[in-house]
């Protein structure tokens, strides 16, 4: 049984808004960086969400879309549609990822969630299995923006993720990846690129780096974000990261606002 703290003392002062699941973290599974390479990658990763959900954790599992989407982006700008078309497009995809991740964790018993039903199933799901997956696509349908240059949608699925847990005052927001947090520059491009344990979105913004581990407008929604200040960034290759970030420690990369 859940112990009921009252109501009163959970909604706290009203400029701090009320935090809806305090205790349960958003966790996004890299569409490109693992839910891509296959078994190798994915498997570790969904066994250790697994044992943390089963032990004592809460996680709401958000998928990215990855090159599946990359390809359906090019297919689409070639066919001239517009952004918030793409965006339908990606989400296609980062459901189909959710909808695999869902597979793999059937024995649990643990839900798929269409965007649409994030406000109408997720808390109940969760308090009955612990753990639920969703589609990491913002469910911006056709209303996304255009971005500053070209036509792909820039509210993909790390500021989905991010968004669902602020919306949600999730205790935290953490972003499973295939390096260990954020670089100077893309490491997998530049071996001088050096590791950033720590910064705030804003130091962030301005180093105007030549590339992010996390989509830019992420660190745009942090800054005026009520109750996730801070992300975590690690690598879901090496085991172990997650269950150490969900803990409480400093792996990978933290920005905090
Ligand atoms: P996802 O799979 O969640 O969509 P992405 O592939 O979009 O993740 O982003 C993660 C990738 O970003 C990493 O694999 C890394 O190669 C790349 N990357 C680009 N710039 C950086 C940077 N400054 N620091 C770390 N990684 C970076
Ligand atoms: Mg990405």
């Amino acid at each position: 049984m859940r112990s009921s703290s009252g109501l009163a003392e959970s909604l706290g002062p009203s400029e701090k808004g009320f935090r809806l699941l305090p205790d349960s973290w958003v966790v996004k599974v890299g569409g490109q960086s693992i839910i891509d390479r296959g078994k190798a990658a994915l498997v570790p990763v969904v066994d250790e969400l697994t044992r943390n959900f089963l032990a004592d954790k809460k996680v709401i599992i958000g998928t990215g879309a990855g090159t599946r989407a990359r390809h359906i982006y090019s297919l689409a700008i070639e066919f001239g549609l517009p952004t918030g078309v793409l965006s339908a497009l990606g989400a296609g995809v980062a459901s189909q990822n959710a909808r695999m991740v869902g597979w793999l964790l059937s024995k649990y018993g643990i839900p798929v969630l269409n965007p649409g039903e994030l406000s109408s199933k997720l808390a109940f799901d969760l308090e009955e299995r612990r753990a639920v997956v969703f589609p990491g696509m913002p469910p911006y349908a056709f209303w996304e923006r255009y971005p500053n240059v070209g036509l792909i949608p820039p509210h993909r699925t790390d500021t989905g993720c991010y968004l669902v847990a602020e919306t949600f005052g999730a205790a935290g927001m953490l972003y499973v990846k295939d390096e260990d947090g954020l670089y100077t520059d893309d490491p997998k491009k530049n071996p001088d690129a050096e590791f950033i344990p720590k910064a705030s979105p804003k130091e962030v913004i301005g180093m105007k780096l030549p590339d992010l581990v996390v989509e830019q407008p992420v660190l745009e929604f942090m800054a005026l974000g009520k109750h996730v200040r801070k992300i975590q960034i690690v690598n879901g290759l090496k085991p172990g990261n997650i269950t150490r970030a969900l803990r409480g420690e400093q792996v990978g990369t933290v920005i905090e606002a």
